[in-house]
């Protein structure tokens, strides 16, 4: 996925969603480390780690940008738009939004025993994808090549 095709996903989503317009820029930003996006206050730009269309998909992206978007549009609003704050939560529920800036799991990552993921390669192109949950090979795809994944481990 590239910027282009992430800021017309965002547009589509306050659209659809928020049935308000987004105005500002959304991009990845590879640097962010353990989140999976975040809202800057001070532009009102809205990154993505790309990791998280890298191992989850676009669905996990798509989430993302929702949360993200609360924050936007409250924050415009001059509304709660802290995780704490009522109006928030609120609006969380009512556009279906992970409750939390989605923190990414990695097989490297040390600390809290986490849950076991499933990693799959593509028997084509070696890509490696990391699932929490069990993927149906037979329903999936490799997201680089259209080739065939197998499971690991
Ligand atoms: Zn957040
Ligand atoms: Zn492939």
């Amino acid at each position: 996925m590239t910027n282009e095709e992430l800021q017309q996903l965002v547009n589509r989503i306050s659209l659809e969603n928020f049935h308000k317009p987004f105005l500002h820029q959304a991009y990845f930003n590879a640097r962010l480390r353990s989140t999976g996006g975040r809202y800057l206050l001070q532009s009102h730009h809205i990154e993505i780690n790309p990791k998280a269309f890298e191992i989850y998909g676009v669905r996990e992206v798509e989430g993302i940008v929702r949360h993200e978007l609360c924050h936007y549009h409250l924050h415009l609003e001059g509304k709660g738009y802290q995780h704490r704050d009522k109006d928030f939560r609120d609006l969380l529920k009512k556009v279906n939004a992970p409750r939390f800036c989605s923190t990414l799991q990695t097989s490297t990552s040390t600390g809290k025993k986490e849950r076991p993921l499933y990693t799959y390669r593509c028997v084509k192109c070696q890509q490696l994808y990391l699932r929490k949950i069990r993927l149906n090979v037979k329903k999936y795809c490799c997201g680089k090549c259209s080739g065939p994944l197998k499971l690991m481990q």
